[in-house]
């Protein structure tokens, strides 16, 4: 699970979450909407500890993420391998995949379970086997990103990140940068990771996806909350932005 309390993340001057409430129930799927800058990327990335949060507190699995309380009942900043450990219950996709360009699917899918896990090679490589098998893949292990369409490298992407056993996937944008023939394949692998029982927040403007798939969806705008319900609120949206946002998407 998440849970985000009143969080807020400045960029010097720039105030772009202003106090976001959030929680992401075990096994559930949670779609955020939002135009451009609202904060969408910014809020992944601070659950992920990519960024620094500014103030406010997020939970992963039932832990404050960043920091800990001392014995005294101090604060105190989590060290890099406490982050590190926290880190490993979250994948991460992105727009862009950034696969290794000189290394085949396989290797690609393997490189973290061999380098971050210590796991042997042989083990790694029935993982990335079984992991890419579950993306359809299966027929594409030795092939090098080059040799791969935009969404087969981004199924790879999703492969590699599942290979490292998180408990939660986030998604940014899986799907943005995909010419719209290959947008669905991506989509498939998706939907079946969500009916697998994954714990998935995902950045999209699928309308499609979300009425599908979502259990929870959420607008942003601005750096809040702007509207937050069930599938239905797409069809029935209440806050006059959402239903301009969508009259825009759709
Ligand atoms: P998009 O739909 O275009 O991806 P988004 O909702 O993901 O937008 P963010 O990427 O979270 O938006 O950005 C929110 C705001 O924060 C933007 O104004 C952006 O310019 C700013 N911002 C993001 N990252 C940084 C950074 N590292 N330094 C300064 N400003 C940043
Ligand atoms: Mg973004």
């Amino acid at each position: 699970a998440v849970k985000a309390t009143q969080v807020h993340k400045a960029f010097g001057d720039l105030h772009v979450l202003k106090g976001i409430d959030l929680t992401v129930m075990p096994g559930t799927v949670t779609v955020i909407l939002g135009p451009s800058g609202s904060g969408k990327s910014t809020f992944l990335r601070l659950i992920n500890q990519l960024e620094t949060i500014t103030g406010g507190e997020i939970e992963v699995d039932g832990e404050r993420i960043g920091v800990k309380t001392r014995p005294d009942g101090q604060l105190q900043l989590l060290n890099d391998k406490e982050i590190a450990q926290q880190r490993a219950k979250l994948g991460m996709v992105f727009q862009k995949y950034n696969l290794f360009p000189h290394m085949t699917a396989l290797e690609n899918v393997m490189e973290a379970p061999v380098h971050v896990k210590r796991m042997g090679k042989a083990e790694a490589r029935r993982l990335a086997v079984e992991e890419l098998s579950r993306v359809g893949l299966a027929d594409r292990l030795d092939y090098y990103p080059g040799q791969l369409s935009g969404g087969q490298q981004q199924r790879v992407a999703i492969a590699r990140a599942l290979a490292m056993k998180p408990d939660i996937m986030l998604f940014d944008e899986p799907t943005s940068a995909l010419d719209p023939e290959l947008v669905g394949e991506v989509l498939t692998v998706m939907r079946q990771l969500a009916a697998d029982g994954m714990t998935m927040v995902v950045v999209t403007h699928e309308i499609g996806f979300a009425r599908e798939v979502a259990d929870q969806i959420v607008f942003m705008d601005g750096g809040v909350v702007v509207e937050q319900g069930g599938p239905d609120i797409i069809d029935q949206p209440k806050e006059p932005r959402f239903r301009d946002f969508l009259q825009h998407v759709l």
